[in-house]
């Protein structure tokens, strides 16, 4: 249409968000100018392999869980399916640490709820009188209070301290790294919730579920993937197909934005964003997709009360330190997909995983590739120690508990400083505060980890929705602008 403006969307944060929010909004609208702003010199955000000597060594996530429709969706629309890998069907095992020792997690923990009577009977980890405590489960009435319950609150009333401690916190930690004190039962696990107001109890919607099992169409030929996916050299994968699917997206690195403020006046477009070194760029409409501590000083200026919420998300630091040893170096077999650590044991590696066995295409075949987790909510300090204390700490955790003496045949450390978002309590409420003030402000949006759901196909999620929310503005500033014309 002759005098029509091409409208321009600017996007801030090249992680896994604004890169699924480039993309999707690129496929709606050639029409629309994309401008993708990352203060990085790399895209992927915490997405980060290194591929060195036959390792795929993942510094931030590992994997992806299949479940979630938007990691296994965008890998297929990527045409990645065929390089999938899930999580080695051959040792489906992961054990927990009680005392300095390894258990085995008992089977059926599906989404925190115990799936299955018998592990839970046989497990050495949960003594006899916790046993018989989470079998009382049944007998407590559901909650009538409202109010956000803490995961922690809810788990040992339920089931019992012992079973909070010795399996669900750890379990938790591993997806959080949080304090599960403090971590909303409602925003990170609300189908906990959900099953004790339906049912009147965990257990009783367990035998719920298994009496009427969901049902696959059988005309649904859906290949039945393990829980856990990753692809054949590293995560980044995904990332390094997104941007050769970013056809037209103009893309700009090592730029931090430092200020959105809003135009005055009607003229459009209506947004200028600035980086720290006075770069400029006008937009009819953008979206923020940096952690909220980043977000929240974005759109101070614009929006104040939006602001304080998104500082009330706090974030956790964590690290991950990998080694490899030749096999020859192990004593013992890696049997399993490595094990985690409660909070009870006062340790600082919260989890370990046996890389090599989980995924055995990430290590050469008579290597080990083994990845410590370390940092949890009120443990941020081990971020502080220099490499060579952290490399210490882990070898000192693998001597004790695996027998490893050996010097590492390799060894790559990642720091996350404020990596993790913590929903904690009040965190939805929290939500609605945002999403209120921000529709005050049209063409303005947020996308990413902080707020439903901070694992990769959730992020995916978020920025095509943010995405989706864009075009539609763009559209209506395209239709009220013809009626001008
Ligand atoms: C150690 C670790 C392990 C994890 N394990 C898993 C796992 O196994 N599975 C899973 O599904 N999830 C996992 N997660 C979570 C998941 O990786 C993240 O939630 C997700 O990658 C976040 O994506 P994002 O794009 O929202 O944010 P980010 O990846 O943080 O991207 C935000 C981007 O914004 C950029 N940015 C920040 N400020 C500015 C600015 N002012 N101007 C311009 N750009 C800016 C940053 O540089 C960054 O690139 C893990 C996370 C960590 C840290």
């Amino acid at each position: 249409m002759i005098g029509e403006r091409r409208k321009t969307v600017v996007i801030v944060g090249g992680g896994i968000t604004g890169l699924a929010a480039a993309r999707r909004l690129r496929y709606h609208s050639p029409d629309i100018a994309v401008f993708l702003i990352e203060s990085d010199d790399r895209l992927g955000g915490k997405i980060s392999t290194v591929r060195e000597d036959g390792f795929v060594i993942e510094g931030g996530p590992d994997s992806f869980l299949s479940y979630k429709p938007r990691g296994l969706g965008l890998c297929r629309e990527l045409g990645l399916e065929n390089r999938l890998h899930g999580t080695n069907r051959k040792v489906s095992r992961t054990y927990i640490m009680r005392g300095g020792r390894l258990y085995q997690l008992p089977e059926g923990l599906t989404g925190l709820i115990p799936s299955r009577f018998e592990p839970m009977l046989k497990t050495p980890l949960i003594s006899p009188w916790g046993k018989a405590r989470m079998g009382l489960e049944f007998l407590v009435p559901p909650r009538k209070e409202v109010d956000d319950e803490s995961l922690e609150a809810f788990v040992s009333r339920r089931l019992g301290h012992e079973a909070y401690d010795r399996m669900i916190e750890p379990l938790m930690s591993g997806v959080y790294a949080g304090d599960g004190s403090q971590l909303s039962l409602d925003a990170t696990f609300p189908n906990l919730r959900k099953a004790e107001l339906e049912h009147g109890s965990l257990i009783k919607s367990m035998l719920a579920t298994r009496a009427h099992p969901v049902r696959q169409s059988a005309t649904q030929n859906v290949k039945k993937w393990p829980a856990f996916l990753t692809l054949e050299t590293g995560l980044t994968e995904i990332v390094e197909h997104v941007v050769s699917d970013l056809h037209d997206v103009q893309i700009t690195l090592k730029t931090r934005v430092k200020a959105v403020t809003a135009n005055d006046g009607i003229d459009m477009p209506r947004y200028r964003v600035t980086g720290e070194n006075g770069e400029e760029f006008m937009a009819d409409a953008i979206i923020l997709a940096t952690p909220a501590f980043i977000t929240e000083q974005l759109v101070n200026q614009i929006d104040p009360e939006a602001a304080k919420a998104l500082t009330e998300i706090p974030y956790v630091s964590t690290a991950t330190v990998s080694v490899a040893y030749p096999l020859s170096q192990v004593p013992g077999s890696l049997d399993s997909y490595g094990y985690i650590v409660p909070r009870s044991e006062g340790r600082a590696v919260l989890a370990c995983t046996w890389t090599s066995t989980k995924f055995p295409h990430r290590a050469p075949q008579q290597y080990a590739l083994l990845r410590a987790f370390l940092g949890r909510a009120g443990n941020e300090a081990v971020l502080e120690l220099s490499d060579d204390e952290l490399i210490a700490l882990v070898r000192d955790e693998l001597r004790a508990v695996l027998g490893i003496t050996a010097v590492p045949h390799l060894q790559t450390i990642f720091r996350w400083p404020k990596a993790m978002p913590q929903y904690t309590l009040g965190h939805l409420q929290r939500l609605k505060t945002i999403e209120h003030q921000f529709r005050k402000h049209e063409g303005l949006f947020y996308a990413g980890a902080a707020y439903q759901g901070i694992g990769i196909p959730d992020c995916i999620a978020s920025g095509e929705a943010a995405a989706e929310k864009t075009y539609a503005y763009c559209e209506t500033l395209k239709a009220s602008e013809a009626l001008h014309l």
